[in-house]
């Protein structure tokens, strides 16, 4: 259908669709008809895609070839018994996969935007998916296009299709009707297409086309993003498994060459060979890295912060710069207007003085030149309002005042307007004067343009930029006076008027005229103090960038601790600034005021070339550069655009300060968990390596058995090392500066952590093990002894290490309830291994005695004796 040679009235037509939109029940119908508006996402993995992923891995391949390597030797039982281990582990793999594939598509529902709709003559919010063709969407500044649509309104709409086009620079809008019938999608002006974004108006559009049938869905195929998804980390781990591999393969053979040379028998040695490569690789990762990412995101979801990419999890472990706005995010966002001032006078809103005329006006243009709605005017102290608390606050102070907003509105209907954006920080309307009403006809004396058929532009914004827009200003007097209730905290707008005797086409913000300001409270969040000491003594420094005054901006840094300094930087003084200049004023400034979202980006730029990993928060669509920019890009989910949105890494849900500070906690967590599944993985198998290394040497026929190694294997990484991936923090782990950004994951002593505790259980294997064969002769059951101290060794181990500082019993033994179920399950399985007769002969076992069971129970003890020591003396586990 080509809609755009259709007019608006013909489109609504032939949508069985009407202005006032679709009821509620024909929506819902029609969502069955056409289903979903989504784009059929081809990213996600099926589960069958999990399963082969598994069964490709080089582990399970190896596996596979030892099992038929086996076979072939006539050794049929160890072959079913690798093939039960390789149908475990592709299995435990798979679960694993697919809860966290599970947690990742949850988090994906809960980014899809919320669009604004009228349907049955109400406007509300329904989520994108829902949305169907003859559906009314509202599109403001901000937005993404969540469908196709037939513009009907149009408001100075300007779209950026880069997505679509590739053209950035943005289109304006229109509703007209169109000639062309083959026009390219860059020149249809009158339609917006989903996945575009408006960055400048405010207009309507009727859904024309949804889901695979947009133009979006059209190429949806080319721009699935098949890309690596893997993350720098895992990227990072791949490459030290790959090193790991090839260690393994050069321990395996030395292994096999001390076997030969020993005149073993080669069927037996090349079987141990695989399953000491297969031990030393630490294949557990992977499962581990994505469960632990997962199940981290949701963990933060719990705690308000939605992370949009896995990616971001890892970084946010590493953040050290916070730089967040001011208002809403370290401020309550509730705001109340206080003040009312003009050149000479200062008063409060309460006051029982008379308002002069242009404080008067002031209050009307504090009504007009505004977007905000009071859902009911008798409440206006309401929390469901509609809008920007700025303005809502507005609205609110003009109720006070015995006005009603909508009489006000019906008397000068808006005719033009300019929106509000965060570069000129102000916005304007114009208004037909349509009628006066009666408390306001007094004006006329002061103002004789104020009469019935002329037209008044307001303007309201920062006292700076209505300033440059004025006529002749007391310029020094309004700044005293702004500055009076600015040191107090205050947020202080401005408001401006100019006369037309007929509509100009185009608001020229210009020769205004000021009348006054008003001052109003925001009061710090009160839990944003305490997330600003935690920042401090985390070594993350917390910057606040605002488009607010700078003594409002340096009065709320105070509070909340953020500095104690008087160093504030406007977005004037940083502009002329070089590159070297504002990174060196960026060493000892804290506070950045009256910004512009250009000025966020040079920011975190010159923040970034001091090598420090940036946090940096945004809501408005010219903030998306600067979120891209930024390491971690962080936007406001109540109170931000799709845009900001779309290019941020994480959302924070109550747009807080405190959330950011929470995230970056479970950032510091999550990598703690990797760094121990590591250690623990990689001591684990050090130990087991240097059994079947050492014994040998000492004369002792092959340690353990290949289906033994490999038994082993998958008690500890794939149980024991998933417990451990969900320890909780560190005591102290936002009392330590960040981990620096080059760090190697296995670095800070970890090489030396896993040597010393790989060889502590090698040498109580052998020491139980080798003695049993040594006094007891060859025929006693001195590999079971290896075997199940070895499995004994992992338990302690992992207990030593669920804390690498604090003790034991400072965490509380049964703090990680998962890591203590599968304590208890690896412990059952061992047992059943070496006394279940039928099990004994798949696994070369016999039963051992109380006595003996307890000895090796009692020495493997001492792995976590000793790990606590090493702690006691503050050496890190
Ligand atoms: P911030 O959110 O950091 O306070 P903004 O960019 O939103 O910064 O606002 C910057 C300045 O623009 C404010 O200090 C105020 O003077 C002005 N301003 C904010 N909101 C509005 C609005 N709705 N209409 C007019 N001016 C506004
Ligand atoms: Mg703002």
């Amino acid at each position: 259908m080509a809609w755009h040679t259709t007019s608006p009235t013909d489109t609504l037509q032939q949508l069985n669709s009407t202005p006032e939109g679709l009821s509620s029940t024909e929506a819902h119908d029609r969502l069955g008809k056409h289903g979903e508006n989504a784009l059929i996402e081809k990213g996600a993995k099926s589960p069958w895609a999990i399963l082969w992923e598994q069964l490709s891995s080089i582990m399970v391949i190896i596996l596979l070839v030892a099992s038929v390597l086996s076979a072939v030797l006539g050794d049929y039982q160890d072959a079913v018994v690798i093939l039960a281990i390789v149908v475990f582990f592709v299995s435990l793999g798979v679960f694993q996969e697919n809860q966290a594939e599970q947690a990742i598509a949850a988090l994906k529902d809960l980014s899809v935007p919320d669009v604004k709709v009228r349907r049955g003559g109400k406007q509300s919010k329904v989520p994108a998916p829902q949305l169907v063709p003859g559906d009314i969407v509202i599109l403001e500044t901000g937005d993404q296009v969540p469908a196709d649509l037939r513009l009907i309104e149009n408001h100075h709409l300007k779209v950026e299709e880069a997505a679509l086009t590739g053209e950035s620079h943005a289109v304006e809008k229109q509703i007209a009707l169109l000639e062309d019938e083959e026009a390219a999608l860059a020149d249809r002006t009158n339609m917006a297409y989903m996945g575009t974004q408006i960055t400048y108006g405010r207009g309507v559009g009727i859904v024309t086309e949804t889901g695979m049938h947009t133009e979006l869905g059209h190429i949806a195929d080319m721009i699935q993003n098949v890309a690596d998804r893997k993350t720098p980390l895992q990227n990072r781990l791949d490459h030290v498994g790959k090193v790991l591999a090839v260690v393994a393969v050069a321990f395996s053979g030395v292994i096999f060459a001390i076997g030969m040379w020993r005149g073993e028998d080669i069927k037996v040695m090349l079987l141990s060979a695989i399953s000491v490569a297969v031990a030393a690789v630490p294949e557990g990762l992977p499962a581990v890295l994505t469960v632990t990412l997962a199940f981290g995101a949701q963990r933060m979801l719990k705690r308000h912060a939605l992370v949009r990419k896995l990616t971001g999890i890892e970084t946010l472990g590493s953040v050290s710069v916070i730089c967040s706005d001011k208002t809403g995010t370290l401020t309550q966002n509730k705001m109340t207007v206080t003040h009312l001032l003009e050149q000479e006078s200062c008063l409060t809103l309460e006051t029982e003085e008379e308002l002069s005329p242009s404080l008067q006006l002031m209050l009307l243009c504090a009504a007009l030149c505004n977007d905000a709605q009071l859902t009911q005017e008798s409440h206006p102290e309401a929390t469901d309002n509609h809008g920007d608390p700025t303005e809502i606050a507005l609205l609110q102070a003009v109720t006070t005042r015995g006005q009603s907003i909508g009489a006000l509105k019906a008397h000068f209907p808006r005719i033009n307007e300019l929106p509000f954006d965060s570069d000129r920080k102000c916005m304007s309307t114009l208004h037909e004067i349509k009628a006066i009403p009666e408390h306001l006809k007094t004006l006329t004396k002061t103002y004789p343009d104020f009469i019935v058929g002329n037209y008044i532009a307001f303007t309201k914004g920062s006292i700076d930029s209505l300033l440059a827009r004025s006529e002749n200003p007391a310029e020094k007097e309004w700044q005293k006076q702004n500055t009076l209730r600015a040191a107090e905290g205050e947020r202080v707008l401005s408001f401006a008027h100019r006369f037309w005797s007929s509509p100009p086409d185009s608001l020229h913000e210009e020769n205004l005229e000021l009348l006054g300001l008003m001052s109003m409270i925001d009061p710090p969040r009160p839990e944003a103090t305490a997330a600003v000491a935690t920042c401090l003594a985390a070594g993350i420094r917390p910057i606040m960038i605002t488009g607010d005054h700078p003594l409002t901006a340096l009065n709320i840094a105070h509070q909340l601790g953020i500095t104690q300094s008087e160093h504030v930087l406007t977005g004037k003084e940083l502009h002329p600034l070089s590159e070297s200049e504002l990174q060196e004023k960026l060493k000892t400034y804290q506070v950045f005021a009256r910004v512009s979202p250009e000025h966020k980006l040079r920011i975190v730029k010159a923040l970034q070339s001091q090598n420090k990993i940036v946090a940096m928060t945004g809501d408005g669509v010219n903030d998306a550069p600067a979120l891209k920019q930024a390491d971690i890009g962080v936007a406001m989910g109540i109170t931000g655009t799709d845009v900001s949105k779309q290019a941020a890494d994480m959302i924070l849900q109550d747009d807080n300060f405190a959330t950011i500070v929470a995230a970056v906690e479970e950032g510091r967590i999550i990598y703690d968990n990797l760094r121990k599944f590591i250690k623990f993985s990689v001591a684990g198998n050090l130990g087991k390596i240097g059994v079947m290394l050492v014994s040998p040497l000492l004369g002792m026929p092959l340690a353990l058995a290949p289906i033994q190694v490999l038994w082993l294997n998958l008690l500890t990484d794939g149980l024991l090392g998933f417990g451990l991936g969900l320890e909780k923090a560190e005591g102290q782990i936002m009392q330590r500066p960040p981990t620096p950004p080059d760090e190697s994951i296995l670095g800070n002593g970890m090489g030396y952590q896993i040597f010393w505790m790989g060889s502590l259980i090698t040498v109580i294997a052998m020491v139980l093990g080798g003695w049993f064969w040594f006094y007891e002769g060859p025929d006693a059951p001195w590999q079971s002894v290896l075997f199940t101290s070895l499995a004994f060794a992992q338990i302690f181990q992992a207990l030593g290490m669920r804390s690498s500082r604090e003790h034991l019993w400072q965490i509380g033994l049964f703090s990680n309830p998962t890591l203590m179920g599968m304590i208890g399950i690896v412990f059952l399985l061992q047992l059943s291994v070496i006394y279940v007769p039928f099990l004994q002969t798949y696994f070369h076992t016999d039963a051992l005695s109380l006595p003996l069971l307890l000895i090796i129970i009692g020495a493997n003890a001492l792995i976590l004796v000793i790990a606590e020591g090493v702690k006691a003396l503050g050496r890190p586990v």
